[in-house]
Protein backbone atom coordinates (compact mmCIF):
# COMPACT_ATOMS: atom_id res chain seq x y z
CA UNK A 1 0.00 0.00 0.00
CA UNK A 2 2.95 2.06 0.85
CA UNK A 3 4.39 1.88 -2.57
CA UNK A 4 1.22 2.36 -4.32
CA UNK A 5 0.30 5.74 -2.44
CA UNK A 6 4.00 7.10 -2.79
CA UNK A 7 3.71 6.08 -6.38
CA UNK A 8 0.63 7.86 -6.74
CA UNK A 9 1.47 11.14 -4.93
CA UNK A 10 4.64 11.21 -6.60
CA UNK A 11 3.01 10.60 -10.53
CA UNK A 12 0.19 13.78 -9.21
CA UNK A 13 3.52 15.58 -7.94
CA UNK A 14 5.26 15.45 -11.27
CA UNK A 15 2.00 16.38 -13.40
CA UNK A 16 1.22 19.65 -11.88
CA UNK A 17 4.93 20.61 -12.00
CA UNK A 18 5.15 19.94 -15.59
CA UNK A 19 2.18 21.74 -16.16
CA UNK A 20 4.01 24.78 -14.24
CA UNK A 21 6.32 25.37 -17.30
CA UNK A 22 6.52 28.25 -19.23
CA UNK A 23 5.38 27.60 -23.35
CA UNK A 24 7.97 27.41 -25.83
CA UNK A 25 10.98 26.37 -23.39
CA UNK A 26 13.89 24.23 -24.65
CA UNK A 27 13.34 20.53 -23.47
CA UNK A 28 16.45 20.08 -21.86
CA UNK A 29 15.81 23.07 -19.64
CA UNK A 30 12.27 22.04 -18.88
CA UNK A 31 13.21 19.06 -17.70
CA UNK A 32 15.49 20.95 -15.05
CA UNK A 33 13.11 23.52 -14.49
CA UNK A 34 10.42 21.06 -13.66
CA UNK A 35 12.27 18.87 -10.84
CA UNK A 36 13.46 22.34 -9.36
CA UNK A 37 9.89 22.97 -9.23
CA UNK A 38 9.15 19.43 -7.51
CA UNK A 39 12.14 19.31 -5.50
CA UNK A 40 11.30 23.06 -4.34
CA UNK A 41 7.85 22.16 -2.90
CA UNK A 42 7.12 21.98 0.69
CA UNK A 43 5.09 18.61 -0.18
CA UNK A 44 8.41 17.03 -1.45
CA UNK A 45 10.39 18.32 1.33
CA UNK A 46 7.94 16.30 4.14
CA UNK A 47 8.00 13.57 2.04
CA UNK A 48 11.84 13.32 1.23
CA UNK A 49 12.18 14.04 5.10
CA UNK A 50 10.21 11.17 5.94
CA UNK A 51 11.86 8.79 3.42
CA UNK A 52 15.35 9.82 4.65
CA UNK A 53 14.57 9.43 7.93
CA UNK A 54 13.27 5.83 6.90
CA UNK A 55 16.79 5.20 5.39
CA UNK A 56 18.49 6.98 8.26
CA UNK A 57 16.72 4.76 11.09
CA UNK A 58 18.27 1.61 8.86
CA UNK A 59 21.31 2.64 8.06
CA UNK A 60 21.53 3.67 12.13
CA UNK A 61 21.32 -0.68 12.60
CA UNK A 62 23.43 -1.70 10.25
CA UNK A 63 26.72 -1.71 12.45
CA UNK A 64 25.52 -2.83 15.50
CA UNK A 65 23.39 -5.76 13.31
CA UNK A 66 26.32 -6.76 11.12
CA UNK A 67 28.97 -7.05 13.95
CA UNK A 68 26.93 -8.62 16.57
CA UNK A 69 24.99 -10.74 14.61
CA UNK A 70 28.59 -12.43 12.50
CA UNK A 71 30.39 -12.84 16.30
CA UNK A 72 27.53 -14.54 17.31
CA UNK A 73 27.09 -16.86 14.19
CA UNK A 74 30.79 -17.72 13.66
CA UNK A 75 31.43 -18.26 17.59
CA UNK A 76 28.23 -21.01 17.13
CA UNK A 77 29.72 -22.43 13.90
CA UNK A 78 33.30 -22.16 15.69
CA UNK A 79 31.84 -24.34 18.60
CA UNK A 80 31.07 -26.89 16.06
CA UNK A 81 33.77 -26.54 13.12
CA UNK A 82 32.24 -26.10 10.41
CA UNK A 83 33.46 -22.29 9.16
CA UNK A 84 35.73 -22.84 6.40
CA UNK A 85 33.04 -25.48 4.92
CA UNK A 86 30.18 -22.55 5.33
CA UNK A 87 32.40 -20.02 4.20
CA UNK A 88 33.29 -22.08 1.72
CA UNK A 89 29.56 -22.97 0.26
CA UNK A 90 28.30 -19.40 0.77
CA UNK A 91 31.41 -17.82 -1.93
CA UNK A 92 30.62 -21.06 -3.74
CA UNK A 93 26.85 -20.05 -4.47
CA UNK A 94 27.34 -16.14 -4.62
CA UNK A 95 30.02 -16.49 -7.40
CA UNK A 96 27.99 -19.01 -9.34
CA UNK A 97 24.69 -17.36 -9.26
CA UNK A 98 26.22 -14.10 -10.19
CA UNK A 99 27.65 -15.53 -12.96
CA UNK A 100 24.53 -16.95 -14.12
CA UNK A 101 23.06 -13.74 -13.77
CA UNK A 102 25.54 -12.22 -15.84
CA UNK A 103 25.39 -14.81 -18.29
CA UNK A 104 21.48 -13.91 -19.18
CA UNK A 105 22.39 -10.80 -19.39
CA UNK A 106 24.83 -11.29 -21.95
CA UNK A 107 22.74 -13.48 -24.16
CA UNK A 108 19.90 -10.96 -23.89
CA UNK A 109 21.30 -7.86 -24.98
CA UNK A 110 23.45 -9.57 -27.68
CA UNK A 111 20.53 -11.32 -29.42
CA UNK A 112 18.31 -8.11 -29.25
CA UNK A 113 21.40 -5.43 -29.93
CA UNK A 114 19.56 -2.82 -28.27
CA UNK A 115 22.44 -0.12 -29.02
CA UNK A 116 22.69 -0.55 -32.94
CA UNK A 117 20.25 1.41 -34.87
CA UNK A 118 18.56 0.83 -38.57
CA UNK A 119 21.71 -0.65 -40.92
CA UNK A 120 23.17 -1.98 -37.98
CA UNK A 121 24.95 1.75 -37.10
CA UNK A 122 25.06 2.30 -33.41
CA UNK A 123 22.72 4.80 -32.19
CA UNK A 124 25.18 7.09 -30.85
CA UNK A 125 27.70 7.32 -33.77
CA UNK A 126 28.00 10.63 -35.23
CA UNK A 127 25.80 12.01 -32.75
CA UNK A 128 26.49 15.48 -30.92
CA UNK A 129 27.14 14.12 -27.26
CA UNK A 130 27.17 17.38 -25.55
CA UNK A 131 23.61 16.66 -24.06
CA UNK A 132 24.99 14.45 -21.61
CA UNK A 133 27.88 16.12 -20.62
CA UNK A 134 26.85 17.15 -17.18
CA UNK A 135 25.37 14.03 -15.98
CA UNK A 136 28.68 12.28 -17.18
CA UNK A 137 30.75 14.43 -15.47
CA UNK A 138 29.10 14.19 -12.15
CA UNK A 139 29.90 10.05 -12.48
CA UNK A 140 33.00 10.64 -13.89
CA UNK A 141 34.04 12.65 -10.66
CA UNK A 142 32.68 9.66 -8.23
CA UNK A 143 34.94 7.36 -10.69
CA UNK A 144 37.88 9.82 -10.26
CA UNK A 145 39.73 7.91 -13.10
CA UNK A 146 39.47 4.23 -11.46
CA UNK A 147 40.61 1.70 -13.50
CA UNK A 148 39.90 -2.19 -12.80
CA UNK A 149 43.18 -2.54 -11.01
CA UNK A 150 41.87 0.44 -8.49
CA UNK A 151 38.53 -1.27 -7.97
CA UNK A 152 40.33 -4.06 -6.62
CA UNK A 153 41.15 -2.13 -3.59
CA UNK A 154 37.93 -2.78 -2.04
CA UNK A 155 40.12 -5.97 -1.11
CA UNK A 156 42.74 -4.41 0.15
CA UNK A 157 39.90 -2.46 2.44
CA UNK A 158 39.48 -5.93 3.87
CA UNK A 159 41.42 -5.16 6.08
CA UNK A 160 40.57 -1.80 7.66
CA UNK A 161 43.69 -0.29 9.66
CA UNK A 162 41.29 1.52 12.05
CA UNK A 163 38.24 -0.13 13.24
CA UNK A 164 36.03 2.88 14.35
CA UNK A 165 37.05 4.82 11.07
CA UNK A 166 35.67 1.33 9.08
CA UNK A 167 32.74 1.36 11.42
CA UNK A 168 32.78 5.18 11.10
CA UNK A 169 32.15 5.40 7.59
CA UNK A 170 30.00 2.58 6.96
CA UNK A 171 33.05 0.40 5.29
CA UNK A 172 30.92 -3.27 5.78
CA UNK A 173 33.34 -5.33 4.45
CA UNK A 174 35.87 -4.35 6.19
CA UNK A 175 33.89 -4.76 9.67
CA UNK A 176 33.10 -7.87 8.39
CA UNK A 177 36.54 -9.69 8.31
CA UNK A 178 36.88 -7.84 11.77
CA UNK A 179 33.81 -9.77 13.17
CA UNK A 180 34.74 -12.98 11.48
CA UNK A 181 38.17 -12.94 13.35
CA UNK A 182 36.79 -11.67 16.67
CA UNK A 183 33.76 -14.20 16.38
CA UNK A 184 36.61 -16.89 15.39
CA UNK A 185 39.14 -16.29 18.12
CA UNK A 186 36.48 -15.85 20.72
CA UNK A 187 35.54 -19.04 20.62
CA UNK A 188 38.82 -20.36 21.02
CA UNK A 189 39.71 -18.62 24.34
CA UNK A 190 39.38 -19.06 27.76
CA UNK A 191 35.15 -20.00 28.67
CA UNK A 192 35.04 -18.14 31.63
CA UNK A 193 35.97 -14.87 29.28
CA UNK A 194 34.02 -15.95 26.69
CA UNK A 195 30.61 -16.79 28.34
CA UNK A 196 30.96 -13.25 29.19
CA UNK A 197 31.55 -11.49 25.86
CA UNK A 198 29.41 -13.53 24.21
CA UNK A 199 26.71 -12.88 26.77
CA UNK A 200 27.18 -9.09 26.33
CA UNK A 201 27.51 -9.30 22.20
CA UNK A 202 24.01 -11.30 22.44
CA UNK A 203 22.45 -8.22 24.38
CA UNK A 204 23.80 -5.71 22.16
CA UNK A 205 22.15 -7.98 19.36
CA UNK A 206 18.64 -8.11 21.06
CA UNK A 207 18.37 -4.65 21.73
CA UNK A 208 19.77 -4.05 18.16
CA UNK A 209 16.49 -6.27 17.24
CA UNK A 210 14.00 -4.39 19.00
CA UNK A 211 15.24 -0.93 17.28
CA UNK A 212 15.12 -2.80 14.11
CA UNK A 213 11.45 -3.98 14.80
CA UNK A 214 10.46 -0.38 15.46
CA UNK A 215 12.18 1.16 12.61
CA UNK A 216 10.20 -1.31 10.59
CA UNK A 217 7.22 -0.53 11.90
CA UNK A 218 7.42 2.68 10.84
CA UNK A 219 8.61 0.84 7.47
CA UNK A 220 5.02 2.39 5.40
CA UNK A 221 5.72 5.60 5.97
CA UNK A 222 8.80 5.73 5.11
CA UNK A 223 8.28 3.90 1.98
CA UNK A 224 5.31 6.63 0.78
CA UNK A 225 8.07 9.80 1.61
CA UNK A 226 10.46 7.28 -0.63
CA UNK A 227 8.58 6.55 -3.95
CA UNK A 228 6.68 10.21 -3.71
CA UNK A 229 9.86 11.59 -3.69
CA UNK A 230 11.92 9.73 -6.43
CA UNK A 231 8.73 9.84 -8.96
CA UNK A 232 7.31 12.70 -8.39
CA UNK A 233 11.55 14.30 -9.52
CA UNK A 234 11.94 11.22 -12.12
CA UNK A 235 8.52 12.29 -13.94
CA UNK A 236 9.37 16.38 -13.88
CA UNK A 237 12.89 15.53 -15.39
CA UNK A 238 11.60 13.57 -17.87
CA UNK A 239 8.53 14.44 -19.16
CA UNK A 240 9.28 17.13 -20.50
CA UNK A 241 12.66 16.71 -21.89
CA UNK A 242 12.80 15.34 -25.32
CA UNK A 243 16.85 15.53 -26.08
CA UNK A 244 16.69 11.85 -25.59
CA UNK A 245 13.60 11.59 -28.60
CA UNK A 246 16.00 10.48 -31.45
CA UNK A 247 17.45 7.46 -28.95
CA UNK A 248 14.34 6.83 -27.27
CA UNK A 249 13.74 3.40 -28.89
CA UNK A 250 17.31 2.29 -28.29
CA UNK A 251 17.13 2.96 -24.72
CA UNK A 252 14.04 1.96 -23.88
CA UNK A 253 14.63 -1.67 -25.65
CA UNK A 254 18.05 -1.64 -23.31
CA UNK A 255 15.63 -0.62 -20.47
CA UNK A 256 13.60 -3.49 -21.55
CA UNK A 257 15.99 -6.00 -22.00
CA UNK A 258 18.01 -4.89 -18.73
CA UNK A 259 14.42 -5.64 -16.61
CA UNK A 260 13.78 -8.75 -18.67
CA UNK A 261 17.03 -10.17 -17.64
CA UNK A 262 16.72 -9.23 -13.99
CA UNK A 263 13.50 -10.70 -13.95
CA UNK A 264 14.66 -14.07 -15.57
CA UNK A 265 17.02 -14.48 -12.68
CA UNK A 266 14.14 -13.28 -10.30
CA UNK A 267 11.69 -15.61 -11.21
CA UNK A 268 13.16 -18.23 -13.26
CA UNK A 269 16.89 -18.94 -11.83
CA UNK A 270 16.40 -18.59 -8.19
CA UNK A 271 13.18 -20.07 -7.64
CA UNK A 272 15.06 -23.14 -9.64
CA UNK A 273 18.08 -23.19 -7.15
CA UNK A 274 15.13 -23.07 -4.31
CA UNK A 275 13.10 -25.76 -5.47
CA UNK A 276 15.72 -28.19 -7.36
CA UNK A 277 18.68 -27.80 -4.99
CA UNK A 278 17.19 -26.24 -1.35
CA UNK A 279 14.19 -28.13 -1.66
CA UNK A 280 12.04 -25.69 -0.40
CA UNK A 281 8.65 -24.01 -1.48
CA UNK A 282 9.76 -20.62 -3.55
CA UNK A 283 6.07 -19.10 -3.45
CA UNK A 284 6.70 -19.12 0.32
CA UNK A 285 10.01 -17.86 0.21
CA UNK A 286 8.71 -14.85 -2.06
CA UNK A 287 6.00 -14.51 0.71
CA UNK A 288 8.31 -14.42 3.65
CA UNK A 289 11.11 -12.08 1.33
CA UNK A 290 8.07 -9.35 0.57
CA UNK A 291 8.71 -6.73 2.83
CA UNK A 292 12.28 -6.82 2.44
CA UNK A 293 11.77 -6.90 -1.55
CA UNK A 294 9.86 -3.80 -1.35
CA UNK A 295 12.28 -2.21 0.97
CA UNK A 296 14.83 -2.69 -1.49
CA UNK A 297 12.93 -1.61 -4.03
CA UNK A 298 11.81 2.52 -2.72
CA UNK A 299 15.75 2.33 -0.97
CA UNK A 300 17.69 1.30 -4.09
CA UNK A 301 20.16 0.20 -1.55
CA UNK A 302 21.15 -3.19 -0.50
CA UNK A 303 23.02 -2.17 2.64
CA UNK A 304 19.72 -0.40 3.85
CA UNK A 305 18.13 -3.15 3.47
CA UNK A 306 19.83 -5.12 5.36
CA UNK A 307 18.53 -5.57 8.53
CA UNK A 308 15.03 -5.82 6.96
CA UNK A 309 16.42 -8.77 5.06
CA UNK A 310 17.76 -10.17 8.13
CA UNK A 311 14.87 -10.14 9.54
CA UNK A 312 12.45 -11.41 7.32
CA UNK A 313 15.15 -14.31 6.76
CA UNK A 314 15.26 -15.31 10.19
CA UNK A 315 12.08 -14.60 11.42
CA UNK A 316 9.80 -15.69 8.20
CA UNK A 317 11.68 -17.88 6.57
CA UNK A 318 13.50 -19.85 9.41
CA UNK A 319 17.08 -19.87 8.63
CA UNK A 320 19.14 -19.80 12.00
CA UNK A 321 21.07 -16.76 13.09
CA UNK A 322 23.77 -18.58 12.64
CA UNK A 323 23.18 -18.58 9.30
CA UNK A 324 21.38 -15.75 8.11
CA UNK A 325 23.99 -13.86 10.36
CA UNK A 326 27.06 -14.74 8.40
CA UNK A 327 25.78 -15.25 5.10
CA UNK A 328 23.50 -12.23 4.64
CA UNK A 329 25.70 -9.66 5.87
CA UNK A 330 28.65 -10.61 3.46
CA UNK A 331 25.85 -10.97 0.62
CA UNK A 332 25.12 -7.14 1.45
CA UNK A 333 28.04 -6.55 0.08
CA UNK A 334 30.06 -9.22 -2.63
CA UNK A 335 26.85 -11.14 -3.96
CA UNK A 336 25.46 -8.83 -6.17
CA UNK A 337 23.66 -10.53 -9.08
CA UNK A 338 21.64 -8.08 -10.32
CA UNK A 339 24.22 -5.42 -10.72
CA UNK A 340 26.41 -7.84 -12.06
CA UNK A 341 24.24 -8.18 -14.82
CA UNK A 342 23.47 -4.91 -15.28
CA UNK A 343 26.76 -3.70 -15.64
CA UNK A 344 27.53 -6.37 -18.72
CA UNK A 345 24.80 -5.44 -20.68
CA UNK A 346 24.55 -1.35 -19.93
CA UNK A 347 28.71 -1.96 -21.27
CA UNK A 348 27.57 -3.82 -24.18
CA UNK A 349 24.92 -1.57 -24.67
CA UNK A 350 27.40 1.65 -24.64
CA UNK A 351 29.43 -0.25 -27.32
CA UNK A 352 26.97 -0.89 -29.20
CA UNK A 353 25.80 2.53 -29.12
CA UNK A 354 28.96 3.68 -30.84
CA UNK A 355 28.97 0.81 -33.10
CA UNK A 356 32.35 -1.05 -31.43
CA UNK A 357 31.68 -4.05 -32.62
CA UNK A 358 32.92 -6.72 -29.49
CA UNK A 359 35.47 -9.66 -29.63
CA UNK A 360 34.53 -12.73 -28.10
CA UNK A 361 37.87 -12.09 -25.81
CA UNK A 362 36.54 -8.45 -25.32
CA UNK A 363 33.19 -9.92 -24.27
CA UNK A 364 34.61 -12.45 -21.94
CA UNK A 365 36.99 -9.73 -20.53
CA UNK A 366 33.29 -7.96 -19.38
CA UNK A 367 31.82 -10.74 -18.20
CA UNK A 368 35.17 -11.31 -15.33
CA UNK A 369 35.25 -7.36 -14.75
CA UNK A 370 31.90 -7.69 -14.08
CA UNK A 371 31.87 -9.77 -11.73
CA UNK A 372 34.39 -8.50 -9.69
CA UNK A 373 33.57 -5.46 -9.65
CA UNK A 374 29.75 -6.65 -8.82
CA UNK A 375 32.09 -7.43 -5.73
CA UNK A 376 33.50 -4.30 -4.63
CA UNK A 377 30.54 -1.87 -5.56
CA UNK A 378 28.97 -0.65 -2.29
CA UNK A 379 25.13 -1.40 -1.54
CA UNK A 380 23.97 2.07 -2.46
CA UNK A 381 21.91 3.74 -4.90
CA UNK A 382 23.63 4.46 -8.38
CA UNK A 383 26.48 2.32 -7.24
CA UNK A 384 26.94 0.61 -10.61
CA UNK A 385 27.63 3.74 -12.69
CA UNK A 386 30.88 4.06 -11.08
CA UNK A 387 31.53 0.00 -12.01
CA UNK A 388 30.67 0.43 -15.63
CA UNK A 389 32.66 3.45 -16.37
CA UNK A 390 36.01 0.82 -14.77
CA UNK A 391 34.58 -1.75 -17.52
CA UNK A 392 34.19 1.08 -19.85
CA UNK A 393 37.90 2.37 -19.61
CA UNK A 394 39.15 -1.33 -19.84
CA UNK A 395 37.64 -2.00 -23.11
CA UNK A 396 38.77 1.28 -23.79
CA UNK A 397 42.30 -0.01 -23.53
CA UNK A 398 41.81 -2.56 -25.96
CA UNK A 399 40.03 -0.49 -28.55
CA UNK A 400 42.39 0.46 -31.36
CA UNK A 401 43.09 4.06 -32.61
CA UNK A 402 40.83 6.40 -33.26
CA UNK A 403 38.00 4.68 -31.07
CA UNK A 404 35.52 6.94 -29.62
CA UNK A 405 35.17 8.13 -25.98
CA UNK A 406 33.16 4.69 -24.89
CA UNK A 407 32.78 6.63 -21.08
CA UNK A 408 30.76 9.66 -23.01
CA UNK A 409 27.96 7.47 -23.67
CA UNK A 410 27.18 6.44 -19.88
CA UNK A 411 24.28 9.54 -20.46
CA UNK A 412 22.47 7.20 -21.99
CA UNK A 413 22.19 4.93 -19.02
CA UNK A 414 20.71 7.86 -17.05
CA UNK A 415 17.25 7.85 -18.04
CA UNK A 416 16.08 4.94 -16.74
CA UNK A 417 18.88 4.15 -13.83
CA UNK A 418 16.64 4.53 -11.14
CA UNK A 419 13.93 2.47 -11.60
CA UNK A 420 16.07 -0.14 -12.91
CA UNK A 421 18.46 0.27 -9.85
CA UNK A 422 15.12 -0.62 -7.69
CA UNK A 423 14.78 -3.52 -10.13
CA UNK A 424 18.33 -4.68 -9.17
CA UNK A 425 18.70 -4.34 -5.82
CA UNK A 426 16.03 -5.91 -5.44
CA UNK A 427 17.47 -8.78 -7.23
CA UNK A 428 19.90 -8.43 -5.18
CA UNK A 429 18.94 -9.11 -1.79
CA UNK A 430 16.81 -11.77 -2.97
CA UNK A 431 19.94 -13.31 -4.04
CA UNK A 432 21.00 -13.18 -0.59
CA UNK A 433 18.37 -14.61 0.86
CA UNK A 434 17.88 -17.63 -1.23
CA UNK A 435 21.46 -18.11 -0.47
CA UNK A 436 20.95 -18.36 3.16
CA UNK A 437 17.82 -20.34 2.73
CA UNK A 438 20.09 -23.20 0.74
CA UNK A 439 22.82 -23.15 2.75
CA UNK A 440 20.62 -23.69 5.74
CA UNK A 441 19.03 -26.68 4.06
CA UNK A 442 22.31 -28.07 2.85
CA UNK A 443 23.41 -27.86 7.20
CA UNK A 444 20.52 -29.51 7.75
CA UNK A 445 17.90 -27.03 9.29
CA UNK A 446 14.73 -28.39 9.29
CA UNK A 447 12.25 -25.51 9.80
CA UNK A 448 13.54 -23.69 6.79
CA UNK A 449 10.16 -22.41 5.23
CA UNK A 450 8.30 -25.20 6.70
CA UNK A 451 5.11 -22.71 6.56
CA UNK A 452 5.28 -23.13 10.34
CA UNK A 453 6.07 -20.28 12.67
CA UNK A 454 10.20 -20.41 13.29
CA UNK A 455 10.88 -20.21 17.10
N1 LIG B 1 21.79 -0.01 -5.65
C1 LIG B 1 22.41 -1.30 -5.75
C2 LIG B 1 22.39 -1.97 -4.40
O1 LIG B 1 22.42 -1.32 -3.37
C3 LIG B 1 23.79 -1.22 -6.29
C4 LIG B 1 23.75 -0.80 -7.75
O2 LIG B 1 23.57 -1.67 -8.59
O3 LIG B 1 23.84 0.39 -8.04
O4 LIG B 1 22.37 -3.17 -4.31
Amino acid sequence: LGLMIGAAIGYVMGIFAVAGIPDGMEPGKAGVLAAEIVTDSSAYLLLDLLGDMFIRGLKLIIVPLVTTSIVLSIVNIGAQKGFGRLGGKTLLYYLSTSLISILIGLTLVNIFAPGSGAGGKGILEGRDLSAFASDQATVQSKAGGKTAGDFLNVFREMVPPNVVKAAAEGQLLGLIIVSLLVGYFLSRINTDLQTVIVRLVEGIYQVTLKITHLVLRLAPIGVVGLLAATISQQYAKLAPDQRFDQFITGIATFAGIAFAALMIHLFMVLPLILLLLAKVNPVRHYRAMAPALMTAFSTASSSATLPVTMECVEKRAGVSNKTAGFVLPLGATVNMDGTALYECVAAIFICQAFGVELTMAQQFMIVITALLTSVGVAGVPAASLVAIIVILNAVQNQLAAPAPMLVAGLGLLFVFDRPLDMCRTAVNIFSDSCGAVLIARSEGEANVLTGEAPA
